[in-house]
């Protein structure tokens, strides 16, 4: 059986190889870059004045002259204008082109402006000063967001400010959800007695694609010749398979004889672990192209654990993302847990007063109880070679909260 380092350092080496498309900026934060960003003009493009009020000739003020004719106004937008009179002034507004013949401005608050008249009457006017300098940020041609960062808001607002109106990002993976088990209906319908309505699919699919994947639903029923040919077609269809259920030791988990058969090769099948212990992984390869499948226990809070501890990560790596180094938080409670399976403890998570994450335990009614995740923020990792873990032992936690 796997340890769990071992499970997920082997779904680590088949990562997907995505692609590049193009999308409208508008629909581009979040996505993966794959074009360098380079300035196309200097930042800023012209000597950018940073305050409302007057703009003059330093060297008058410096001679000692202290009121300055008003010759006009330059605004933001106009094109640049000139002080002819090298005693005088413009007035200037933030965002204006600082006018030809000018170098220094001063603010409003340090005037007393009548009788088209400015009076400085401030004595700490230094050279230069409120004007934001042609280049001063970048120099045009200066590559501003490499290839290969992920865009938040900031690279969002520098790719508009340097004009690309389409960007060129990783094209998210399709990753088709099975879900297996002649036990579930969907979610719009009436559950007979003896069934109940599928859940993981619509779990799966959330966190998948906040994640930035694609995702499509199927369901298969436990026949394994129908799930022979379903599978078939789906593999083919997507970059990558995710099943719930089937994967157990019941007469009706066909899941992983049935991956076999249609050429998928099995890389491991079950994890020293709770839940999520019958986790199957296997790829296949098709086109010179790697097909990882997943096939993940049925029961809820097992599908929940396997998603964030392996799923996840896998995509985030696949899209490029780095591996973040897990939080960790410290135990609020202390927890016994004899088998020697790595235990992942739903927990709830509360920022300490010394600015320290405590996780308060709720181990809830096992792995079918996923009503209990609920009230809780994450999975706390127990390793498996303990067994009483301590008052403020500090584990990694995989938090399924934003
Ligand atoms: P299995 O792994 O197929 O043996 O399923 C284990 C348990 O998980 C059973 O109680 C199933 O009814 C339940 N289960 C399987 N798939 C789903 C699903 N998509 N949604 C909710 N429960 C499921
Ligand atoms: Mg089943």
């Amino acid at each position: 059986m796997q340890t769990v380092d071992s499970a997920s350092s082997t779904i680590q080496k088949y990562l997907l190889t995505l692609s590049a498309e193009e999308v409208p900026l508008e629909q581009a934060a979040g996505r993966m870059l794959r074009e360098p960003l380079s300035a196309d003009r200097d930042m800023p493009p012209f000597d950018r004045v940073t305050m409302d009020g007057i703009a003059i000739q330093y060297a008058h003020y410096a001679a000692g002259n202290r009121t300055f004719r008003i010759a006009g106004i330059q605004y933001a937008g106009q094109p640049r204008q000139q002080l002819t009179d090298p005693t005088a002034c413009l007035e200037v507004m933030t965002g204006a082109v600082l006018p030809e013949g000018t170098d220094t401005v001063i603010r409003y608050e340090d005037l007393r402006i009548a009788d088209e008249l400015a009076e400085i009457r401030t004595e700490a006017v230094l050279e230069g000063q409120s004007v934001h300098r042609q280049g001063s940020d970048r120099l045009a041609g200066t590559l501003l967001v490499k290839s290969g960062t992920r865009l938040s808001s900031a690279e969002i607002a520098v790719a508009a400010s340097v004009g690309k109106s389409k960007l060129l990002v990783t094209r998210p993976p399709q990753v088709i959800v099975v879900s297996t088990g002649d036990e579930l209906v969907d979610v719009q319908e009436t559950p007979l007695p003896h069934q109940i309505r599928l859940s993981n699919a619509y779990m799966l699919k959330a966190a998948l694609e906040a994640a930035g994947a694609s995702v499509t639903l199927a369901h298969v029923q436990d026949d394994a010749s129908r799930m022979e040919q379903t599978l078939r077609e789906l593999l083919a269809a997507g970059d990558a398979l995710v099943l719930s259920g089937g994967v157990s030791a019941g007469k009706a988990d066909f899941v992983p004889d049935v991956l076999k058969k249609i050429g998928v090769q099995e890389m491991f099948h079950q994890i020293a672990q709770r839940p999520g212990k019958p986790l199957w992984f296997g790829v296949a390869t098709e086109a010179e192209a790697i097909k990882p499948v997943f096939g993940l226990p049925g029961n809820p809070v097992s599908t929940f654990l396997c998603t964030y501890r392996y799923l996840l990560p896998w995509l985030k790596a696949s899209l490029g993302l780095p591996m973040a180094q897990q939080p960790l938080a410290r135990l609020s409670q202390p927890v016994v847990f004899k088998p020697t399976l790595t235990y992942f403890l739903p927990v709830r998570l509360v920022q300490a007063a010394d600015g320290t994450r405590e996780a308060t335990p709720f181990p809830g009614g096992g792995s079918g109880d996923y009503a209990n995740l609920l009230d809780c923020d994450g999975f706390m990792e127990l390793p498996a070679d303990q067994t009483h873990f301590e008052v403020g032992d500090a584990f990694p936690i995989w938090p399924f909260r934003a």
